[in-house]
Formats: structure tokens, sequence, C-alpha cells
């Protein structure tokens, strides 16, 4: 089968030697690898391939007869992204890629010839690894980005996008919204492997995107007063680093008791010495929930939490949003059609939520917009653990191809 190739042909570019994770991040030479790897694909199977303003990757089965190109109206696109957290997994994206890729070879297995242009496309930086905003492609494509704003965007080592897009070969003057690529696309359908373990427990191998959960992140900013760890009495101290340990301990039981998730995972002690009470603890919230009323009452709960035990500390405490992101319902009437295309193929196909943001949730507020999802056996996700079985890539593979075939076909 034609997934297995392409996956073995993918899985070497950019795996790490010590934590088997992947390091795909944009514009890098594992970015030029993948790239590359888009593009030897695409023309083994006689698709046309082009680079967008943003950098995203497209590759267009024309239909034959009509004049090439996706300026025809309704295009049905597919495909998702090929960067990588920091030791991410190798299913986070690639799995929607592959399947695509695959999804055509079986499509034309099967004799069926596109009546609109059928694209893949590889959206960049979806993780918001190097630049640190997430679904960028797909966000400058979209209008979601201001440009200008997007080309300071800097890494970790103080490099610009423009300044990274340029030392790849692409002109960082030219992104920004594309409204004609997009008015040209009729559906955009995009596979991931799930990111939690809600198949698993339900025994179906794929899943219909329902929505993304709102989610948003918070800075919480801990100010107390740097002393002395050996001289300074407990009673005197102004120790930012106990309201802060309240907070977290806050966000917990706020997301258990709601039905939500809140996360503290980033987290940085000034001056950081081991040996003195901290002058500043400055901490981000990662918080998402099934509707933007229970977002906010976790959230609202773990602030409240946080500015009582800063009060309590003599800690002043500055806390506000970083980003928040409404809840995406996926198009209904999409949803339906891949619903009753998988019904009728015998595919059984539970509709689930996510907690996960996707360059499909971004696309959705311009085209109707869908996703499918691969069970993932133990739910671990942004890991080298992440997998998805043989026999589930397959599934995935077969349920994209009908859904493909429904809509782009017909
Ligand atoms: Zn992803």
């Amino acid at each position: 089968m034609s997934f297995a190739a392409l996956w073995e042909s993918l899985l070497p570019i950019g795996r790490d030697g010590p934590s088997g994770g992947y390091r795909r991040f944009s514009w890098t030479p594992e970015d030029a690898a993948c790239r590359a790897w888009f593009t030897r694909s695409a023309a083994e199977r006689d698709l046309r391939v082009l680079t967008d303003n943003n950098g995203n990757l497209w590759a267009w089965w024309d239909p034959p007869g009509r004049a090439p190109g996706p300026a025809g109206t309704g295009a049905v696109v597919t495909g998702s992204h090929l960067d990588s957290v920091p030791d991410g997994g190798a299913f986070d994206g690639p799995l929607g890629v592959v399947s695509a890729f695959a999804a055509v070879d079986l499509l034309r297995e099967r004799g069926c010839l596109p009546v609109r242009p059928l694209g893949i496309a590889a959206f960049t930086e979806e993780e918001g690894a190097r630049f640190g905003v997430a679904c960028l492609g797909s966000r400058l494509l979209a209008g979601a980005i201001d440009p200008a704003a997007a080309r300071a965007l800097a890494d970790a080592a103080g490099v610009t996008l423009a300044e990274a897009m340029a030392a790849a070969g692409h002109d960082p003057d030219r992104i920004g919204p594309d409204d004609d690529l997009l008015a040209a696309v009729g559906a955009y359908v995009e596979l991931h492997v799930e990111q939690g373990r809600a198949l698993a427990d339900l025994g179906a191998a794929v899943a219909i995107g329902e929505q993304i959960w709102p989610h948003g992140r918070w800075r919480l900013d801990f100010t107390g007063r740097p002393d002395h760890a050996g001289t300074a009495t407990l009673a005197d101290r102004r120790d930012p680093m106990l309201p802060f340990a309240a907070a977290v301990l806050a966000a917990r039981q706020a997301a258990a008791s709601h039905g939500a998730l809140a996360t503290v995972g980033k987290v940085t002690a000034e001056p950081g010495a081991v040996n003195a009470v901290s002058a500043r603890v400055s901490a981000w919230l990662d918080a998402r929930g099934p509707d933007e009323q229970t977002l906010q009452a976790v959230v609202g709960q773990v602030l409240a939490a946080a500015r009582e035990a800063a009060a309590g500390h003599g800690v002043e405490l500055a806390a506000g949003p970083e980003s928040v992101t409404p809840a995406v319902v996926f198009d209904p009437g999409l949803r339906e059609r891949l619903a009753s295309s998988l019904a009728g193929q015998g595919i059984e196909a539970p509709v689930l939520p996510t907690g996960a943001g996707h360059d499909a949730g971004v696309l959705a507020a311009r085209v109707p917009a869908a996703m499918l999802f691969v069970r993932n056996p133990t739910g671990v996700s942004h890991s080298p653990a992440e997998h998805a079985e043989p026999a589930d890539c397959a599934a995935g593979v077969r349920a994209l191809a009908t859904v493909l075939e429904d809509l782009a076909c017909r």
C-alpha cells in the first residue's frame, strides 16, 4: 500500500537521535527536507505543486479538461502540516499529509476522477514551535494575523520570520492574506491523529470533528521582595513562589470541577537563585473548556485564587490574557456530508470535540472546514510516544478517500 512507503520515506527527516522525537521547525534544513519530500511525492503522482506567498505547500490534481489551477471555484482541499513541536511525535501533522497522498492513490485505484480541483496542502509553522504563533501559515493565508507583525516574530535565537524566510529563499514581503486562493476553496478536510483517547474507549478507528474547544493563554506575574533564604524570617518574607504554587493547584482544581483543562507548563523565577527568595515569578496558564462560559469560569476561579494568595503573602499580582481563541464549530453541512458518505461505506465514525487547535480551525473562519481523527491508542501526543496502528492509518486513508470522492468526484 502506498501509505507505508510514503510514511517510511518521511520518517527519518528531522528525527532527533537521543529522544526519538522530531524537530521539524519552519524554515530550517529539516523543513526544507520535508518540503522536498512533499514536492517529490506530488511529482510522483503528477500533481502540480506550488508554494503560496506564505510558504504553505499545495499539490493540485486538476480535473481533466479543466483549465489548470485552483481558479475554478469549489476546490476540495485536504492536508495538514509537516512541522513539529520540540521532540514531537511522528503523527501530529504528517499523518494528514501522508494520508492525503495515499487517498489520491486510492481514488485513482478506484478509477475516480475529480470534477473539481483536488488539492493537498501542508501549512507552515502550525505548531508555532519556532516563532511562537500557532497556525502561522494558515493565519497569514486567512488574514488572521498582521503580516508586518508576523515578519517581526523572532525565534529563541532572535532570528525574525522575515530573516528566516529570506534565508530559505522566500520573499517575506509577500506574506499576507490570499483571498483569491481561499475563494477557490469550497471545502477543507483535515485528517489528524487523535490527541486524546476517546476513540480507544469507543472502539472506533476514525471520528469526525465536531468543534475545537475555546482556549487561551493567560500570563500571571507575581512580584514579591527578593531576600536571603538563610536569614529572612518566614513572617517577614514576601515570596512570590507561594501564591504561584497556590495558583497552580487552583488551576488543577478548577479544571477538574468544571470538566475542563488547565495547565501551567511554563514558569520563570527571577533571579532564579537557589538560596534566595524570588523577586518575581511569571507563569503561563493554558486553559481550555467545552464552551466559553466554562472557560471563563475556570480562569476566573484560578485568578481569584491567585489574587487571594498573593494578597495573603504581600505579593503583587499582574494577570491578563495573552491570547484567547473562541470555540470553532466546524461547518454543520460539511460535517453531515462527511457523516453520510462514511455511513454509506459502512464506516463507523463517532463525532468528537477536541481541545487542540488546528489549521482547519483557522480556515473555518473563511471556508467550510471539517476534520477526521484517527485513533491514538494511548492518547499521548506532542511526544515521541504518539502513535496510530497501521490498520487505523489505513482506515483513515479509506475514510478520507471516501469523503474526497464524494466531495470532489461527483
Ligand atoms: Zn497537528
